[in-house]
């Protein structure tokens, strides 16, 4: 067997214990988390032997390399593999067309303007899009997201999560189905934890206030705080380099 093959092995193995003691920490069942193994700059093949090894979830951060990835694996494996498309990071306006037409899922959803132009462009076709708001909880400026810095003490930010949420709910071609939040890098363990626990705090009230969306999905945690993350409620984690190494 190839070195790649072996790496994506060791790396994925690794990843999936570790997500069974972090559930077992947290009395959660493992199977609740799905790994998206993120293989941005990564080539097809790639996505390829992943894909052999039993990964069905891949995340890329731009809809471009997403569309052209895609169809070059499926060239090779057709287009009924079951594997699904995770558009992770944020989508400018002129690519609202092509997410549509190629992402499987979204969750990096954090302007009304995105949400209308894909509804736009999905409705009428019978297909729909799963999507998650992005939030902001950590204030870091480098964060994408609607604001949540505060949400817990500011009833305005409250207020404009709710309407911004109801608003994403209602627009046909698109389905709700929970939150996205990034931790900030190199700052200490319990920051870390406060930004996933806010998070998963904020998709209970929204359960709450919101009852039109699924609010079942929750996509935090990635290469180093993905434990973290999984001990919070985290449903979805985003991992390149435990899995396939630093990316070249
Ligand atoms: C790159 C990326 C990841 C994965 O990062 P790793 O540190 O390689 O696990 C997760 N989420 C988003 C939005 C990314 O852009």
């Amino acid at each position: 067997m190839d070195a790649l093959k072996e790496q994506i092995i060791a790396g994925y193995e690794d990843v999936r214990q570790r997500i069974a003691w972090a559930a077992g920490r947290a009395d959660r069942d493992p199977d609740e988390v799905t790994v998206v193994a993120v293989t941005k700059t990564w080539p097809a093949e790639v996505v390829i032997a992943a894909y052999e090894v039993g990964l069905r979830h891949f995340g890329e951060n731009r809809a471009g390399e997403l569309e052209e990835k895609r169809a070059a694996v499926e060239a090779v494996l057709g287009p009924e593999s079951g594997i699904v498309w995770h558009l992770i990071g944020p989508l400018q306006s002129r690519k609202t067309q092509m997410a549509a037409d190629a992402a499987g899922t979204f969750h990096a959803l954090d302007r009304l303007k995105i949400a209308r132009r894909l509804s736009r462009h999905l409705e009428g076709t019978g297909r729909t899009l799963p999507v998650l708001l992005q939030v902001n909880i950590s204030g870091e400026d480098s964060k994408h997201g609607f604001d949540a810095t505060r949400w817990e003490d500011d009833k305005e930010q409250r207020v404009a999560l709710k309407d911004v949420a109801r608003k994403i709910a209602g627009k046909p071609g698109l389905s709700l189905q929970g939150l996205m939040t990034m931790a900030p890098w190199q700052v200490e363990k319990e920051v870390v934890a406060a930004v996933f626990r806010r998070t998963h705090a904020l998709s209970v009230w929204l359960d709450d206030v919101v009852p039109e969306a699924r609010w079942d999905t929750l996509s935090m945690g990635m290469s180093d705080d993905f434990e973290l993350a999984v001990e919070y409620g985290a449903t979805y984690v985003r991992i390149g380099r435990a899995i396939f190494g630093e990316r070249r």
